[in-house]
C-alpha cells in the first residue's frame, strides 16, 4: 500500500465517513478508525433526522441545507428502512407549545404542517396528542450502523482507502506547537502515526481530518480545544402489538419503528457518568417516558440497549469545523451533538470547498480552546 494521500480523515463515524465519499471523489483519501466502544455514531442504532427538534421547533443552523444534504445521501443510497424520508410527528406537550408548533408550521410550510388534536386523532390515532402535534414533512429515522456500513462502502467504491484498527496516535509536531498560535506557512507534507494490529503505520499527507467523536480526549493536543461529551443511551424494544402506519415521534425523547416489528427509543443526556455502558434502569425510563404519547408500547419487551458519547461545543449548537491553531495542514470534523444524521451529510458537501478556501469556512463553526 502506498502510504501517501492527499486526505486522511480520522474517524469513520458519521462525519468522517460522510466526509470520505464525497472527498475521495477527486482525492486520494485515507478513512482510518480506531474500532471505539464509545463512539456515538453505532450507538444511536436508529436515529432521526429532524429538522425541528429543540423546544420551540424553530430550525436551527442550516437545517434547510442540511435536510436536503440528507435527502439527497438517501436518494444516493438507497437505504432499506422504509421510514428513512416519512418525516415525523410531534407531539405538543402544552397549549402553549402547540400556539409555538402552529406559527412553525406556518412560517415554514415546506417544513411541517400543524393538525389539531381532532385531526391527529383521525389521521394518526396510534399516538396521543392532546395538544395537536406538528407534522414535520421533511427527514425521517433510520438505522445508523446500517448506514454506517454502506457509506463505508460508497467511500471505498469511489476510491478511499479504509482502514479499521488504525488508532491516530499523533503527528509531526503535534506536541511542539501550542493551540492558538496563528500559522501562515505553506502546506508540506508530514506524517501521521497509527497504531494498529502490525505495530505503528506511518503515513505521509498534507491534509488530516479529525473526525474523531469522543476519541478527541485521547489526542493530547486536543485536550485544549473546548468539546464536551454527553452520554446518550437508546433501548430498542418489542411491543406486542403496533400499528401499521407509523412516523418515527419526537416528544418527551424520540421513537423510530424499525422494520423488523420493533421501535427504537432514545435517548438519554448525561454529563456526569462513570462509564458509557447502558444501563437497563435508563432503558426502563426511557421507555416509561414515551408511553405516555404511544401507549400501546406500555407491555413492550426490551431486546436490547446501547450507549455512547456526543460530542457537543460549549456555548454553542453549532459543530466545530476548520484548522487546529497552530498545526498547518491538520483540520477538525466534529461537535456534531445530537444533529450528526442532519449535519454529517451537509458538511460533507461543504468540506472540499472550505478545505481549497478556508477564508470561506462560516464563522459559527470556527475551532475554539
Ligand atoms: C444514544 C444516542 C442517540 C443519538 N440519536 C441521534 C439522533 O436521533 N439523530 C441524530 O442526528 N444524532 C443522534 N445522535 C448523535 C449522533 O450519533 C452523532 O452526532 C454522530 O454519530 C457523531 O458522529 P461523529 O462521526 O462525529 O462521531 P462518532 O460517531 O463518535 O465517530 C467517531 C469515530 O472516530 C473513531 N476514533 C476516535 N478516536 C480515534 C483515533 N485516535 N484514531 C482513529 N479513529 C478514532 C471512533 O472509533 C469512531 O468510529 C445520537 C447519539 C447517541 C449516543
Amino acid at each position: 500500500m502506498d502510504l501517501r494521500f492527499d486526505t486522511v480523515i480520522v474517524g469513520a463515524g458519521l462525519a468522517g465517513a460522510c466526509a470520505a465519499r464525497i472527498l475521495a471523489r477527486d482525492r486520494r483519501v485515507l478513512l482510518a478508525d480506531a474500532g471505539d466502544h464509545d463512539a456515538a455514531s453505532p450507538a444511536a442504532v436508529a436515529a432521526l433526522a429532524n429538522p425541528l427538534m429543540a423546544q420551540r421547533a424553530r430550525p436551527g443552523w442550516r437545517v434547510i441545507e442540511a435536510v436536503a444534504a440528507y435527502e439527497r445521501l438517501v436518494r444516493d443510497l438507497a437505504p432499506p428502512d422504509a421510514t428513512a424520508l416519512a418525516g415525523l410527528l410531534r407531539p405538543a406537550a402544552t397549549s402553549v407549545q402547540a400556539e409555538e408548533f402552529a406559527q412553525v408550521a406556518e412560517a415554514w410550510p415546506d417544513l411541517a404542517a400543524w393538525w389539531s388534536a381532532d385531526e391527529v386523532r383521525h389521521r394518526a390515532g396510534w399516538i396521543e396528542a392532546p395538544h395537536g402535534a406538528l407534522r414535520v414533512t421533511r427527514g425521517g429515522a433510520l438505522s445508523v450502523p446500517s448506514l454506517l456500513e454502506s457509506l463505508r462502502r460508497n467511500a471505498a467504491a469511489t476510491g478511499a482507502e479504509c482502514r479499521g484498527s488504525w488508532r491516530l496516535e499523533g503527528w509531526d509536531g503535534d506536541g511542539s506547537t501550542a493551540l492558538g498560535t496563528p500559522s501562515n506557512r505553506p502546506l508540506e507534507p508530514f506524517e501521521a502515526v497509527f497504531r494498529t494490529d502490525d505495530g505503528a503505520v506511518r503515513v505521509i499527507t498534507r491534509r488530516l481530518v479529525l473526525a474523531t467523536g469522543p476519541g478527541f480526549d485521547r489526542l493530547q493536543t486536543l485536550r485544549g480545544v473546548s468539546l464536551h461529551r454527553v452520554k446518550g443511551q437508546v433501548v430498542r424494544v418489542l411491543p406486542s402489538w403496533r400499528p401499521d402506519a407509523l412516523f418515527p415521534v419526537s416528544g418527551r425523547g424520540y421513537a423510530a419503528p424499525m422494520d423488523d416489528g420493533t421501535v427504537v427509543i432514545g435517548s438519554s443526556y448525561e454529563h456526569d457518568f462513570d462509564d458509557s455502558a447502558p444501563t437497563l434502569i435508563q432503558s426502563r425510563r426511557l421507555l416509561a417516558r414515551m408511553v405516555t404519547a404511544l401507549p400501546w408500547l406500555r407491555d413492550a419487551a426490551i431486546v436490547s440497549e446501547a450507549a455512547g458519547l456526543r460530542v457537543t461545543v460549549p456555548g454553542r449548537r453549532t459543530p466545530m469545523v476548520g484548522p487546529l491553531p497552530g498545526h498547518p495542514g491538520v483540520w477538525m470534523l466534529t461537535g456534531l451533538g445530537s444533529k450528526g444524521l442532519l449535519m454529517a451529510p451537509y458538511l460533507a458537501e461543504e468540506l472540499p470547498g472550505w478545505l481549497d478556501r478556508p477564508d470561506s469556512l462560516p464563522h459559527e463553526l470556527r475551532v475554539v480552546g
